[in-house]
C-alpha cells in the first residue's frame, strides 16, 4: 500500500511528525499549525472589526451587572454606575460611525472607596468580560515631563503590552488609573511630600483623558529623542480612576451639614453616617486636590463601601472564583474533601478585621490556616478534613497573624 501523503503540503508520512487523518485525506502537524494561524488572523481581524458593530450586540447595563456579580460581592451602586458608563462608552464608539450632530461625550468613571474594597477587581471584571486590553497604572509612579519618574505616556505602553501590540486593539482598551488621589494638589493636601507637583501629573493626564493621538514609547521608560514612538488615539479607550481619598469624609460631612437650615433639617435624619462616601459630588473632589479639569474628563463618579464582616465572610465562599472554592478544589485533586465550618468562616473573618487586613489579607489568613495540612495530607489515606473554629483558632497564632499583617 503506497505510503499516506499530507492532503495540504503533500508531504509523506514518514517526513513528517505527525499525520492527522481525515474523512478524505490528511493533514500533518505542520499544516494543521498553519491553518491554526490562519484562522486566529482571520478571526482576530474579524474580532477587531466587527467589534461592537450593532447595538443588539452590546451586553445590556443588567447584563454587564450580572456579570459583575459573580466575581464583585455588594458595592452595587459602584456595579450599577459602572455598567451603564461602559454601555454608554460602547454606544458612543458605534455613535461615531453615524453621521449625527449630537456628540456623546466620553463617559470616563472616578471610584472613591478604601483600599482592598474592590475597586480593582470591578475594572479588571468589566475589561475581561469585554475580552479587550486591560492595564493597572499606578498614578503615584507618574510625574510630570521632565522630573524623574514615568511620563503618563507610559499608561500607554502598559496597555499596548497587554494588547500585544495590536495598537487597534490598545485604542479600544480599559486603563484602571490606581491611587489617583495622591496626585492631588499638594497645597490642599497636606498628607503629600511628594517633590514633584500632583497638579503638574494631573495636567499632563488631561489629553490623555480627553482622548488624543499620543506618541507611546514602546518599551516605557523615558522618552528620549532616537526612540521609535507608536502612535495611540486615546479617544475610544475608557478610563477608570480610583483612590481612597483617606479624609475626604470629613469634606463631605462638612459640606452636608453646610446646607441651609431648612434643608439640613429634613436630610440629616437619612444620612448614613457609616457610608458618609454615598454623598460624594464632584466639588469634594476638588476640595480635595483634584483640578477642575481631571474632574471634568472623568464625568461618572461612584464609591464603594468599607467592607463589613459579612461582605467579607460572603467574599470568601460565594464569587465564581472565592478562595474557599478554590482550596476545595486543591484538596478535591487529592481526593480530599474540604469542609470549612461556618465557624471557622466567622473566626477568619473576625481576625481580618480585627487586625484590619481587609479583603486582601483574606487569602493570607486561609493559606496559613491550611498550609500544614497542603503539605501533610497528599498521598495519605485521609479524605476528608473539616476546618471548625478551634482548628483556625491553633493554625492561627499570633505570631503568624503578626507576620501577615507586617506583610499586607
Ligand atoms: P482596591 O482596588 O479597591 O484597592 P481590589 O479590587 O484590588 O481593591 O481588592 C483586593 C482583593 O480583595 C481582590 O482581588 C479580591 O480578591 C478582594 N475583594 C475586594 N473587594 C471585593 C468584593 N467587593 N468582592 C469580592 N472580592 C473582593
Amino acid at each position: 500500500m503506497s505510503e499516506k501523503h499530507c492532503s495540504f503540503c503533500g508531504r509523506p508520512e514518514s517526513m513528517v511528525d505527525m499525520l492527522i487523518s481525515g474523512v478524505d485525506g490528511y493533514i500533518c502537524n505542520d499544516c494543521a499549525r498553519q491553518a491554526y494561524e490562519i484562522t486566529r488572523a482571520e478571526f482576530q481581524n474579524t474580532h477587531d472589526d466587527g467589534f461592537v458593530s450593532n447595538l443588539d450586540e452590546l451586553k445590556k447595563p443588567k447584563d454587564i451587572f450580572a456579570y459583575l456579580n459573580q466575581y464583585v460581592i455588594g458595592q452595587d451602586e459602584a456595579k450599577k454606575t459602572l455598567a451603564v458608563a461602559v454601555y454608554n462608552h460602547y454606544k458612543r464608539l458605534l455613535q461615531q460611525d453615524t453621521k449625527d450632530d449630537v456628540e456623546i461625550e466620553k463617559s470616563n468613571v472616578i471610584m472613591i472607596g478604601e483600599t482592598g474594597t474592590g475597586k480593582t477587581l470591578m475594572a479588571r471584571t468589566i475589561a475581561k468580560m469585554l475580552d479587550v486590553p486591560f492595564a493597572i497604572v499606578d498614578a503615584t509612579v507618574l510625574t510630570q515631563a521632565g522630573y524623574v519618574g514615568e511620563d503618563v505616556e507610559t499608561i500607554l505602553t502598559r496597555l499596548l503590552q497587554a494588547a500585544d501590540y495590536d495598537v487597534a486593539k490598545a485604542e479600544r482598551g480599559i486603563v484602571f488609573i490606581d491611587e489617583i488621589d495622591k496626585i492631588a494638589r499638594k497645597g490642599d493636601n497636606p498628607s503629600i511630600t511628594r517633590d514633584v507637583s500632583g497638579e503638574g501629573v494631573q495636567q499632563a493626564l488631561l489629553k490623555l483623558l480627553e482622548g488624543t493621538t499620543v506618541n507611546v514609547p514602546p518599551q516605557g521608560g523615558r522618552k528620549h529623542p532616537n526612540q521609535e514612538f507608536i502612535k495611540v488615539n486615546t479617544q475610544n479607550i475608557l478610563f477608570i480612576a480610583g483612590g481612597a481619598f483617606a479624609g475626604i469624609d470629613k469634606i463631605i460631612s462638612k459640606r452636608i451639614n453646610m446646607k441651609p437650615l431648612g434643608y439640613q433639617a429634613q436630610k440629616q435624619d437619612h444620612i448614613d453616617e457609616d457610608n458618609i462616601l454615598r454623598y460624594a459630588i464632584p466639588t469634594d473632589l476638588r476640595k480635595y486636590g483634584l483640578i477642575p479639569e481631571i474632574i471634568g474628563r472623568l464625568p461618572v463618579l461612584t464609591y464603594l463601601n468599607s467592607l463589613d464582616k459579612e461582605t467579607l465572610k460572603r467574599i470568601l465562599t460565594e464569587p465564581k472564583n472565592a478562595l474557599i472554592k478554590q482550596y476545595k478544589k486543591l484538596f478535591e485533586m487529592d481526593g480530599i474533601q474540604l469542609v470549612v465550618k461556618e465557624e471557622a468562616l466567622d473566626y477568619i473573618v473576625d481576625k481580618a478585621i480585627e487586625y484590619k487586613l481587609g479583603a486582601r489579607g483574606l487569602r493570607s489568613l486561609v493559606e496559613a490556616t491550611l498550609k500544614d495540612d497542603m503539605f501533610t495530607l497528599p498521598g495519605t489515606r485521609r479524605r476528608k478534613l473539616v476546618v471548625d473554629k478551634k482548628y483556625v483558632e491553633q493554625k492561627l497564632s499570633q505570631t503568624l497573624i503578626d507576620k501577615i499583617r507586617k506583610a499586607s
